[in-house]
Protein backbone atom coordinates (compact mmCIF):
# COMPACT_ATOMS: atom_id res chain seq x y z
CA UNK A 1 0.00 0.00 0.00
CA UNK A 2 1.22 3.48 -0.59
CA UNK A 3 0.97 6.87 1.43
CA UNK A 4 -2.36 8.52 0.45
CA UNK A 5 -4.16 11.67 1.59
CA UNK A 6 -2.91 14.65 3.98
CA UNK A 7 -0.55 13.91 6.70
CA UNK A 8 -0.75 17.60 7.73
CA UNK A 9 -2.33 18.89 11.05
CA UNK A 10 -5.46 20.28 11.10
CA UNK A 11 -5.86 23.56 13.49
CA UNK A 12 -7.39 23.27 16.40
CA UNK A 13 -9.15 26.48 15.69
CA UNK A 14 -10.88 24.96 12.60
CA UNK A 15 -12.58 22.06 14.17
CA UNK A 16 -15.84 23.89 15.52
CA UNK A 17 -17.75 21.01 17.36
CA UNK A 18 -16.11 17.82 18.76
CA UNK A 19 -17.77 15.06 18.24
CA UNK A 20 -16.22 13.18 20.63
CA UNK A 21 -13.83 14.00 23.71
CA UNK A 22 -11.76 11.71 26.34
CA UNK A 23 -8.96 12.93 28.39
CA UNK A 24 -6.47 10.10 26.64
CA UNK A 25 -7.19 9.29 22.79
CA UNK A 26 -4.97 6.37 21.90
CA UNK A 27 -4.98 5.41 18.21
CA UNK A 28 -4.96 1.92 17.61
CA UNK A 29 -5.88 -1.02 19.74
CA UNK A 30 -2.85 -3.96 19.47
CA UNK A 31 -0.35 -4.49 22.82
CA UNK A 32 0.59 -1.24 22.57
CA UNK A 33 -2.35 0.93 22.76
CA UNK A 34 -4.43 -1.36 25.00
CA UNK A 35 -1.70 -0.95 27.53
CA UNK A 36 -1.65 2.44 27.16
CA UNK A 37 -5.22 2.31 27.70
CA UNK A 38 -4.88 0.31 30.72
CA UNK A 39 -2.31 2.56 32.34
CA UNK A 40 -3.72 5.56 31.46
CA UNK A 41 -7.21 4.46 32.81
CA UNK A 42 -5.65 3.56 36.11
CA UNK A 43 -4.36 6.86 36.51
CA UNK A 44 -7.94 7.76 36.28
CA UNK A 45 -8.11 9.22 32.94
CA UNK A 46 -11.09 8.82 30.36
CA UNK A 47 -9.60 7.13 27.66
CA UNK A 48 -11.35 6.53 24.08
CA UNK A 49 -9.00 4.04 21.84
CA UNK A 50 -10.21 4.34 18.23
CA UNK A 51 -9.21 1.22 16.15
CA UNK A 52 -8.98 1.04 12.05
CA UNK A 53 -10.01 -2.50 12.48
CA UNK A 54 -13.44 -4.16 13.01
CA UNK A 55 -12.07 -5.34 16.92
CA UNK A 56 -9.29 -5.34 18.98
CA UNK A 57 -5.87 -7.31 18.66
CA UNK A 58 -3.73 -5.92 15.69
CA UNK A 59 -0.93 -8.23 15.16
CA UNK A 60 -0.19 -8.78 18.98
CA UNK A 61 -3.37 -11.32 18.78
CA UNK A 62 -1.92 -12.83 15.54
CA UNK A 63 1.70 -13.29 17.14
CA UNK A 64 3.15 -16.40 18.88
CA UNK A 65 3.12 -14.22 22.35
CA UNK A 66 6.88 -14.23 22.86
CA UNK A 67 7.05 -11.60 25.34
CA UNK A 68 11.31 -10.82 26.44
CA UNK A 69 11.29 -10.52 30.03
CA UNK A 70 13.55 -11.16 32.17
CA UNK A 71 15.91 -10.01 35.09
CA UNK A 72 14.66 -12.66 37.37
CA UNK A 73 10.86 -12.98 36.73
CA UNK A 74 9.14 -15.23 38.45
CA UNK A 75 8.17 -17.54 35.72
CA UNK A 76 12.36 -17.76 35.49
CA UNK A 77 12.13 -18.68 39.05
CA UNK A 78 9.53 -20.89 38.71
CA UNK A 79 11.34 -22.60 35.97
CA UNK A 80 15.05 -22.62 37.94
CA UNK A 81 16.47 -20.16 36.21
CA UNK A 82 18.68 -17.15 37.43
CA UNK A 83 18.57 -13.85 35.97
CA UNK A 84 19.33 -10.15 37.10
CA UNK A 85 18.67 -6.74 34.69
CA UNK A 86 22.38 -6.70 34.67
CA UNK A 87 22.59 -9.74 32.60
CA UNK A 88 19.52 -8.89 30.54
CA UNK A 89 20.89 -5.21 30.02
CA UNK A 90 24.34 -7.02 28.83
CA UNK A 91 22.78 -8.93 26.25
CA UNK A 92 20.21 -6.66 25.27
CA UNK A 93 23.40 -3.86 24.17
CA UNK A 94 24.38 -6.41 22.75
CA UNK A 95 22.48 -8.43 20.62
CA UNK A 96 19.58 -5.34 19.58
CA UNK A 97 22.44 -3.05 18.38
CA UNK A 98 24.37 -1.50 16.69
CA UNK A 99 22.76 1.74 18.12
CA UNK A 100 21.14 0.40 20.64
CA UNK A 101 19.37 2.52 23.13
CA UNK A 102 20.77 2.42 26.04
CA UNK A 103 18.66 4.40 28.02
CA UNK A 104 15.12 2.43 26.94
CA UNK A 105 16.97 -0.71 27.49
CA UNK A 106 18.24 -0.04 31.02
CA UNK A 107 14.36 1.24 31.75
CA UNK A 108 13.20 -1.89 30.24
CA UNK A 109 16.13 -4.41 31.95
CA UNK A 110 15.04 -2.48 35.73
CA UNK A 111 10.95 -2.66 34.85
CA UNK A 112 11.24 -5.89 33.34
CA UNK A 113 10.11 -8.46 36.64
CA UNK A 114 7.32 -5.61 37.84
CA UNK A 115 6.02 -6.04 34.49
CA UNK A 116 5.83 -9.38 34.78
CA UNK A 117 3.80 -8.82 37.80
CA UNK A 118 1.17 -6.69 36.05
CA UNK A 119 0.49 -8.48 32.78
CA UNK A 120 -0.12 -11.65 35.67
CA UNK A 121 -2.40 -9.03 37.89
CA UNK A 122 -3.99 -8.17 34.43
CA UNK A 123 -4.33 -11.65 33.95
CA UNK A 124 -2.21 -13.25 31.59
CA UNK A 125 -1.79 -16.71 32.22
CA UNK A 126 1.83 -18.11 32.23
CA UNK A 127 2.45 -21.96 32.74
CA UNK A 128 5.98 -22.39 34.61
CA UNK A 129 7.21 -24.86 32.03
CA UNK A 130 10.66 -24.33 30.14
CA UNK A 131 10.74 -25.24 26.44
CA UNK A 132 14.48 -25.82 25.75
CA UNK A 133 14.33 -27.40 22.25
CA UNK A 134 15.69 -25.30 19.13
CA UNK A 135 12.26 -23.92 17.16
CA UNK A 136 10.94 -20.90 16.63
CA UNK A 137 7.75 -21.06 19.43
CA UNK A 138 6.96 -23.72 21.79
CA UNK A 139 5.51 -27.23 21.00
CA UNK A 140 2.69 -26.54 23.13
CA UNK A 141 1.53 -24.09 25.81
CA UNK A 142 5.37 -24.30 27.35
CA UNK A 143 5.81 -20.62 29.13
CA UNK A 144 9.35 -19.82 28.71
CA UNK A 145 11.97 -20.26 26.36
CA UNK A 146 15.40 -18.76 24.99
CA UNK A 147 14.49 -16.44 21.70
CA UNK A 148 17.40 -14.79 21.24
CA UNK A 149 20.55 -16.66 21.10
CA UNK A 150 21.36 -16.04 24.80
CA UNK A 151 22.70 -19.31 25.31
CA UNK A 152 25.14 -19.28 21.90
CA UNK A 153 28.26 -17.88 20.45
CA UNK A 154 29.06 -14.62 21.05
CA UNK A 155 26.14 -13.68 23.48
CA UNK A 156 27.22 -16.39 26.02
CA UNK A 157 30.26 -14.99 26.83
CA UNK A 158 28.94 -11.35 27.11
CA UNK A 159 26.43 -12.33 29.64
CA UNK A 160 25.06 -14.95 32.24
CA UNK A 161 22.38 -16.52 29.50
CA UNK A 162 19.06 -17.26 30.75
CA UNK A 163 15.64 -17.12 29.00
CA UNK A 164 13.79 -14.54 28.59
CA UNK A 165 11.26 -15.51 26.15
CA UNK A 166 7.76 -15.45 27.87
CA UNK A 167 4.85 -17.36 26.58
CA UNK A 168 0.99 -16.20 27.45
CA UNK A 169 -0.94 -19.86 28.16
CA UNK A 170 -3.08 -20.51 25.23
CA UNK A 171 -4.43 -24.27 24.22
CA UNK A 172 -4.63 -24.68 20.48
CA UNK A 173 -2.52 -21.85 19.45
CA UNK A 174 -2.29 -21.08 15.97
CA UNK A 175 0.29 -18.35 15.29
CA UNK A 176 -0.83 -16.36 12.58
CA UNK A 177 -4.20 -16.70 13.11
CA UNK A 178 -5.01 -16.68 16.93
CA UNK A 179 -1.75 -17.13 18.50
CA UNK A 180 -0.09 -16.90 21.77
CA UNK A 181 -0.46 -12.81 21.36
CA UNK A 182 -4.42 -13.78 22.14
CA UNK A 183 -3.76 -14.66 25.59
CA UNK A 184 -1.82 -11.51 26.09
CA UNK A 185 -4.23 -9.33 23.93
CA UNK A 186 -7.86 -10.74 25.93
CA UNK A 187 -7.00 -10.25 29.09
CA UNK A 188 -5.34 -6.52 28.68
CA UNK A 189 -8.21 -5.84 27.02
CA UNK A 190 -11.03 -7.14 29.30
CA UNK A 191 -8.72 -5.30 32.17
CA UNK A 192 -9.26 -1.60 30.12
CA UNK A 193 -12.74 -2.71 29.75
CA UNK A 194 -13.34 -2.73 33.49
CA UNK A 195 -11.16 0.05 34.22
CA UNK A 196 -13.94 1.76 31.48
CA UNK A 197 -12.26 2.39 28.69
CA UNK A 198 -14.52 2.81 25.93
CA UNK A 199 -13.70 1.52 22.15
CA UNK A 200 -14.46 2.69 18.45
CA UNK A 201 -13.68 0.42 15.91
CA UNK A 202 -13.56 0.63 12.34
CA UNK A 203 -12.27 4.10 13.24
CA UNK A 204 -9.55 5.28 11.22
CA UNK A 205 -6.79 8.10 13.10
CA UNK A 206 -5.93 10.47 10.13
CA UNK A 207 -4.73 13.35 10.72
CA UNK A 208 -3.54 15.15 14.62
CA UNK A 209 -5.36 18.51 15.66
CA UNK A 210 -2.83 21.06 17.25
CA UNK A 211 -3.52 24.06 18.96
CA UNK A 212 -2.15 27.74 18.00
CA UNK A 213 1.14 26.83 20.90
CA UNK A 214 2.20 23.21 19.31
CA UNK A 215 0.21 20.88 21.78
CA UNK A 216 -1.61 18.14 20.19
CA UNK A 217 -5.19 18.55 21.40
CA UNK A 218 -7.30 15.84 18.89
CA UNK A 219 -7.39 13.21 16.29
CA UNK A 220 -9.61 13.77 13.40
CA UNK A 221 -10.76 10.15 12.67
CA UNK A 222 -12.82 8.61 9.83
CA UNK A 223 -15.71 6.18 10.12
CA UNK A 224 -17.41 4.47 7.69
CA UNK A 225 -16.73 7.28 5.33
CA UNK A 226 -17.83 10.13 8.29
CA UNK A 227 -15.11 12.13 9.07
CA UNK A 228 -15.43 12.41 13.25
CA UNK A 229 -13.34 14.59 15.24
CA UNK A 230 -11.99 13.66 18.91
CA UNK A 231 -10.90 16.05 21.42
CA UNK A 232 -7.93 15.06 23.92
CA UNK A 233 -8.18 16.84 27.25
CA UNK A 234 -4.59 15.58 28.22
CA UNK A 235 -3.30 13.95 25.33
CA UNK A 236 -2.94 11.38 21.96
CA UNK A 237 -1.04 8.23 21.98
CA UNK A 238 -0.35 6.46 18.77
CA UNK A 239 -0.32 3.12 19.11
CA UNK A 240 -0.78 2.19 15.63
CA UNK A 241 2.17 0.07 14.45
CA UNK A 242 4.85 -0.20 11.91
CA UNK A 243 5.44 1.04 8.34
CA UNK A 244 5.68 -2.86 7.05
CA UNK A 245 2.68 -2.28 4.27
CA UNK A 246 3.64 1.06 3.07
CA UNK A 247 5.95 0.22 0.16
CA UNK A 248 6.95 4.29 -0.08
CA UNK A 249 8.30 3.95 3.27
CA UNK A 250 9.88 0.85 2.85
CA UNK A 251 11.43 1.85 -0.59
CA UNK A 252 12.72 5.03 1.22
CA UNK A 253 14.10 2.98 4.48
CA UNK A 254 13.97 -0.52 4.16
CA UNK A 255 14.11 -1.85 0.64
CA UNK A 256 15.36 -5.39 1.55
CA UNK A 257 12.08 -5.76 2.88
CA UNK A 258 10.16 -5.12 -0.07
CA UNK A 259 7.85 -7.63 -1.37
CA UNK A 260 8.20 -9.79 2.02
CA UNK A 261 6.26 -7.84 4.92
CA UNK A 262 5.84 -10.66 7.40
CA UNK A 263 4.57 -10.94 11.13
CA UNK A 264 2.58 -7.64 10.50
CA UNK A 265 -0.98 -6.80 9.53
CA UNK A 266 -1.66 -4.40 6.42
CA UNK A 267 -3.13 -1.74 8.86
CA UNK A 268 0.78 -1.30 9.53
CA UNK A 269 0.99 1.78 7.10
CA UNK A 270 3.16 3.96 8.88
CA UNK A 271 0.61 6.44 9.22
CA UNK A 272 1.75 7.33 12.69
CA UNK A 273 5.47 8.01 11.69
CA UNK A 274 4.11 10.32 8.80
CA UNK A 275 1.55 12.47 11.05
CA UNK A 276 4.00 12.98 13.85
CA UNK A 277 6.95 13.45 10.96
CA UNK A 278 4.58 16.25 9.93
CA UNK A 279 4.97 18.28 13.20
CA UNK A 280 8.99 17.95 13.20
CA UNK A 281 9.16 14.78 14.91
CA UNK A 282 12.10 12.83 14.98
CA UNK A 283 12.69 9.24 13.54
CA UNK A 284 15.12 5.87 13.92
CA UNK A 285 16.26 2.82 13.10
CA UNK A 286 14.34 3.11 10.27
CA UNK A 287 16.70 0.71 8.07
CA UNK A 288 15.87 -1.54 10.84
CA UNK A 289 14.00 -5.62 10.59
CA UNK A 290 13.23 -8.34 12.62
CA UNK A 291 13.53 -11.48 9.49
CA UNK A 292 12.43 -14.57 9.93
CA UNK A 293 14.18 -17.55 8.09
CA UNK A 294 11.59 -19.97 6.94
CA UNK A 295 12.86 -23.32 8.28
CA UNK A 296 12.65 -24.46 11.82
CA UNK A 297 15.81 -24.34 13.85
CA UNK A 298 15.76 -28.38 14.51
CA UNK A 299 17.20 -28.83 11.10
CA UNK A 300 19.22 -25.97 11.03
CA UNK A 301 21.19 -26.35 13.89
CA UNK A 302 22.01 -29.91 12.63
CA UNK A 303 23.27 -28.81 9.05
CA UNK A 304 25.57 -25.73 7.91
CA UNK A 305 23.86 -22.79 6.65
CA UNK A 306 26.19 -21.55 3.51
CA UNK A 307 25.81 -18.69 1.35
CA UNK A 308 26.31 -18.51 -3.04
CA UNK A 309 29.77 -19.14 -2.61
CA UNK A 310 29.45 -22.33 -0.26
CA UNK A 311 30.82 -20.40 2.67
CA UNK A 312 29.25 -20.93 6.04
CA UNK A 313 28.59 -17.11 7.96
CA UNK A 314 26.80 -17.90 11.20
CA UNK A 315 26.85 -20.41 14.00
CA UNK A 316 23.53 -22.26 12.99
CA UNK A 317 22.83 -22.90 16.68
CA UNK A 318 21.87 -19.18 16.85
CA UNK A 319 18.52 -17.55 17.12
CA UNK A 320 16.52 -17.93 13.88
CA UNK A 321 15.65 -14.47 13.45
CA UNK A 322 19.51 -13.70 13.18
CA UNK A 323 20.09 -15.86 10.54
CA UNK A 324 17.45 -14.57 8.83
CA UNK A 325 19.14 -11.14 9.41
CA UNK A 326 22.59 -12.24 8.14
CA UNK A 327 20.91 -14.37 5.15
CA UNK A 328 18.88 -11.10 4.00
CA UNK A 329 21.40 -8.41 4.93
CA UNK A 330 24.59 -9.45 4.80
CA UNK A 331 23.76 -12.92 2.13
CA UNK A 332 21.68 -10.92 -0.18
CA UNK A 333 19.11 -13.43 0.12
CA UNK A 334 21.15 -16.32 -1.18
CA UNK A 335 21.58 -19.13 1.38
CA UNK A 336 21.30 -23.09 1.64
CA UNK A 337 20.97 -25.59 4.33
CA UNK A 338 23.08 -28.60 4.22
CA UNK A 339 23.04 -31.58 5.97
CA UNK A 340 23.47 -35.36 5.63
CA UNK A 341 20.87 -37.96 6.26
CA UNK A 342 20.88 -38.83 9.43
CA UNK A 343 21.07 -35.10 10.60
CA UNK A 344 17.35 -34.93 8.21
CA UNK A 345 16.31 -38.33 10.09
CA UNK A 346 16.77 -36.54 14.12
CA UNK A 347 15.27 -33.51 12.74
CA UNK A 348 12.40 -34.75 11.68
CA UNK A 349 11.77 -37.13 14.32
CA UNK A 350 12.32 -33.96 17.25
CA UNK A 351 10.34 -31.60 14.92
CA UNK A 352 7.01 -30.43 16.30
CA UNK A 353 7.09 -27.03 13.80
CA UNK A 354 4.38 -26.87 11.16
CA UNK A 355 5.36 -28.36 7.50
CA UNK A 356 5.57 -25.16 6.44
CA UNK A 357 9.02 -24.70 8.62
CA UNK A 358 9.85 -28.71 7.35
CA UNK A 359 11.31 -27.99 3.52
CA UNK A 360 12.66 -30.86 1.97
CA UNK A 361 15.69 -30.75 0.24
CA UNK A 362 16.24 -29.65 -3.22
CA UNK A 363 18.95 -31.76 -3.82
CA UNK A 364 20.51 -35.08 -2.78
CA UNK A 365 23.86 -35.80 -3.89
CA UNK A 366 26.47 -38.48 -2.87
CA UNK A 367 29.74 -35.97 -2.82
CA UNK A 368 29.95 -33.19 -1.58
CA UNK A 369 31.13 -32.02 -5.37
CA UNK A 370 28.44 -33.47 -6.86
CA UNK A 371 26.10 -31.43 -4.63
CA UNK A 372 27.64 -28.10 -5.24
CA UNK A 373 27.88 -28.51 -8.57
CA UNK A 374 23.85 -29.46 -8.35
CA UNK A 375 23.40 -26.47 -6.69
CA UNK A 376 24.99 -24.36 -8.80
CA UNK A 377 27.95 -23.44 -6.44
CA UNK A 378 31.62 -22.45 -7.44
CA UNK A 379 33.51 -25.74 -8.10
CA UNK A 380 35.97 -26.30 -4.54
CA UNK A 381 33.94 -24.05 -2.35
CA UNK A 382 31.51 -26.34 -0.78
CA UNK A 383 34.08 -29.09 -0.86
CA UNK A 384 36.44 -26.68 1.25
CA UNK A 385 34.01 -25.56 3.81
CA UNK A 386 32.59 -29.37 4.42
CA UNK A 387 36.57 -30.39 4.61
CA UNK A 388 37.46 -28.00 7.23
CA UNK A 389 33.51 -27.99 9.73
CA UNK A 390 33.98 -32.03 9.21
CA UNK A 391 38.01 -32.02 10.22
CA UNK A 392 36.90 -30.08 13.39
CA UNK A 393 33.83 -31.37 13.85
CA UNK A 394 35.89 -34.68 14.68
CA UNK A 395 36.79 -33.26 17.83
CA UNK A 396 33.10 -31.65 18.33
CA UNK A 397 34.57 -27.68 18.02
CA UNK A 398 33.55 -25.36 15.60
CA UNK A 399 36.87 -22.84 15.68
CA UNK A 400 35.03 -20.72 12.59
CA UNK A 401 31.92 -20.08 13.75
CA UNK A 402 31.24 -21.83 17.40
CA UNK A 403 28.61 -23.45 17.20
CA UNK A 404 28.50 -25.08 20.87
CA UNK A 405 30.01 -28.42 20.56
CA UNK A 406 26.68 -30.18 20.84
CA UNK A 407 25.41 -29.86 17.88
CA UNK A 408 28.51 -30.13 16.17
CA UNK A 409 29.54 -33.50 14.07
CA UNK A 410 31.33 -34.40 10.76
CA UNK A 411 28.83 -34.44 7.72
CA UNK A 412 29.02 -37.54 5.65
CA UNK A 413 27.39 -38.34 2.39
CA UNK A 414 25.23 -38.71 1.08
CA UNK A 415 24.18 -35.10 1.69
CA UNK A 416 21.11 -33.13 0.37
CA UNK A 417 20.71 -29.46 0.57
CA UNK A 418 17.57 -27.29 1.09
CA UNK A 419 17.44 -23.80 -0.67
CA UNK A 420 17.04 -20.93 1.30
CA UNK A 421 17.33 -18.20 -1.37
CA UNK A 422 14.22 -16.01 -0.30
CA UNK A 423 12.86 -17.95 2.32
CA UNK A 424 13.13 -14.80 4.97
CA UNK A 425 10.25 -12.13 5.48
CA UNK A 426 10.01 -9.82 8.45
CA UNK A 427 8.58 -6.33 9.63
CA UNK A 428 10.36 -2.85 10.15
CA UNK A 429 12.02 -2.14 13.96
CA UNK A 430 11.95 1.44 13.04
CA UNK A 431 10.05 4.19 14.06
CA UNK A 432 9.38 7.37 16.06
CA UNK A 433 12.19 8.90 18.18
CA UNK A 434 10.37 8.57 21.88
CA UNK A 435 11.76 9.44 25.40
CA UNK A 436 11.81 6.87 28.22
CA UNK A 437 8.48 8.33 28.98
CA UNK A 438 7.17 7.88 25.58
CA UNK A 439 6.93 11.15 24.72
CA UNK A 440 7.33 11.52 21.00
CA UNK A 441 10.30 13.86 20.55
CA UNK A 442 10.69 16.59 17.87
CA UNK A 443 14.12 16.47 15.87
CA UNK A 444 15.43 19.30 18.58
CA UNK A 445 15.41 16.34 20.99
CA UNK A 446 11.97 18.02 22.91
CA UNK A 447 9.08 16.87 23.67
CA UNK A 448 5.99 16.95 21.41
CA UNK A 449 3.12 18.60 24.12
CA UNK A 450 0.25 16.15 23.99
CA UNK A 451 1.77 13.46 21.74
CA UNK A 452 2.77 9.69 22.93
CA UNK A 453 3.85 6.51 20.86
CA UNK A 454 4.44 3.06 21.74
CA UNK A 455 4.96 -0.11 19.79
CA UNK A 456 6.47 -0.43 15.99
CA UNK A 457 5.36 3.00 15.42
CA UNK A 458 8.57 4.26 17.52
CA UNK A 459 12.10 2.89 17.82
CA UNK A 460 12.45 0.44 20.33
CA UNK A 461 15.04 -1.88 22.20
CA UNK A 462 15.83 -3.22 19.24
CA UNK A 463 17.73 -1.59 16.56
CA UNK A 464 19.27 -3.32 14.34
CA UNK A 465 19.16 -6.98 15.92
CA UNK A 466 16.00 -8.60 17.68
CA UNK A 467 15.11 -11.18 19.56
CA UNK A 468 11.62 -12.82 19.83
CA UNK A 469 9.49 -11.21 21.99
CA UNK A 470 10.91 -8.10 21.76
CA UNK A 471 8.00 -6.03 19.66
CA UNK A 472 5.30 -7.94 22.52
CA UNK A 473 7.70 -6.67 25.63
CA UNK A 474 8.50 -3.26 24.87
CA UNK A 475 4.86 -2.41 23.27
CA UNK A 476 3.30 -3.15 26.25
CA UNK A 477 5.96 -1.71 28.28
CA UNK A 478 6.43 1.57 26.56
CA UNK A 479 2.52 1.45 26.01
CA UNK A 480 1.91 1.65 29.72
CA UNK A 481 4.40 4.47 29.94
CA UNK A 482 2.73 6.62 27.35
CA UNK A 483 -0.94 5.73 28.34
CA UNK A 484 0.55 6.88 32.13
CA UNK A 485 2.43 10.14 30.75
CA UNK A 486 -0.78 11.12 28.73
CA UNK A 487 -2.68 10.89 31.75
CA UNK A 488 -0.37 12.53 33.63
CA UNK A 489 0.20 15.50 30.84
C1 LIG B 1 2.21 -14.09 13.03
C2 LIG B 1 2.91 -13.11 13.94
C3 LIG B 1 3.75 -13.57 14.95
C4 LIG B 1 4.41 -12.66 15.79
N1 LIG B 1 5.09 -13.14 16.87
C5 LIG B 1 5.60 -12.25 17.77
C6 LIG B 1 6.12 -12.69 19.02
O1 LIG B 1 6.07 -13.88 19.37
N2 LIG B 1 6.64 -11.76 19.86
C7 LIG B 1 6.69 -10.42 19.54
O2 LIG B 1 7.21 -9.63 20.32
N3 LIG B 1 6.15 -9.99 18.38
C8 LIG B 1 5.59 -10.85 17.52
N4 LIG B 1 4.97 -10.40 16.39
C9 LIG B 1 5.03 -8.95 16.11
C10 LIG B 1 4.09 -8.19 17.03
O3 LIG B 1 2.82 -8.79 17.03
C11 LIG B 1 3.96 -6.73 16.60
O4 LIG B 1 5.21 -6.18 16.30
C12 LIG B 1 3.30 -5.95 17.73
O5 LIG B 1 1.98 -6.40 17.88
C13 LIG B 1 3.37 -4.46 17.47
O6 LIG B 1 2.60 -3.81 18.46
P1 LIG B 1 1.78 -2.51 18.10
O7 LIG B 1 0.90 -2.23 19.26
O8 LIG B 1 2.71 -1.48 17.62
O9 LIG B 1 0.92 -2.95 16.82
P2 LIG B 1 -0.37 -3.87 16.75
O10 LIG B 1 -0.37 -4.85 17.87
O11 LIG B 1 -0.49 -4.39 15.38
O12 LIG B 1 -1.55 -2.84 17.01
C14 LIG B 1 -1.72 -1.75 16.12
C15 LIG B 1 -3.22 -1.50 15.95
O13 LIG B 1 -3.41 -0.23 15.37
C16 LIG B 1 -4.47 -0.31 14.41
N5 LIG B 1 -4.32 0.82 13.48
C17 LIG B 1 -3.45 0.98 12.45
N6 LIG B 1 -3.61 2.18 11.88
C18 LIG B 1 -4.59 2.82 12.56
C19 LIG B 1 -5.18 4.10 12.46
N7 LIG B 1 -4.79 4.99 11.52
N8 LIG B 1 -6.18 4.42 13.31
C20 LIG B 1 -6.60 3.55 14.26
N9 LIG B 1 -6.07 2.31 14.41
C21 LIG B 1 -5.05 1.95 13.58
C22 LIG B 1 -4.26 -1.67 13.78
O14 LIG B 1 -5.43 -2.11 13.14
C23 LIG B 1 -3.87 -2.50 15.02
O15 LIG B 1 -5.02 -3.04 15.66
C24 LIG B 1 4.27 -11.27 15.57
C25 LIG B 1 3.39 -10.81 14.58
C26 LIG B 1 2.70 -11.72 13.79
C27 LIG B 1 1.71 -11.20 12.78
Amino acid sequence: MSATGTVRPCAARDIGTWDLTADVVVAGYGVAGAAAAVEAATEGAEVLVLERAGGWGGAAALAGGFIYLGGGTALQKACGFDDSPEAMSAFLMAAMGPGADAAKISAYCEGSVAHFDWLVECGVPFKPVFYGEPAWEPAADEGLMYSGGENAHPFDEIAQPAPRGHLPQMSDKRTGERGGGYMLMKPLVETAERLGVKARYDTRVEQLVVEQDGRVCGVVARTYGQRVTVRARRGVVLASGSFTYNEDMLAAHAPLLLDRPGSAVEEHDGLAVRLAQALGAGIAHMDACEVAIHMDPQYLIRGIVVNDRGQRFINEDTYPGRIGQAALYKQENQTFLVLDEEGFEQARKASAAPEILQLQPKWVCESAAELASEMGLPPGALEATLEVYNRHAEGGQDPLLHKASRWVRPLRGPLGAVDLRGMTSGFALGGLTTSTDSEVLHVNGEPIPGLFAAGRATAGIAAWGYASGASLGDGSFFGRRAGRSAARA
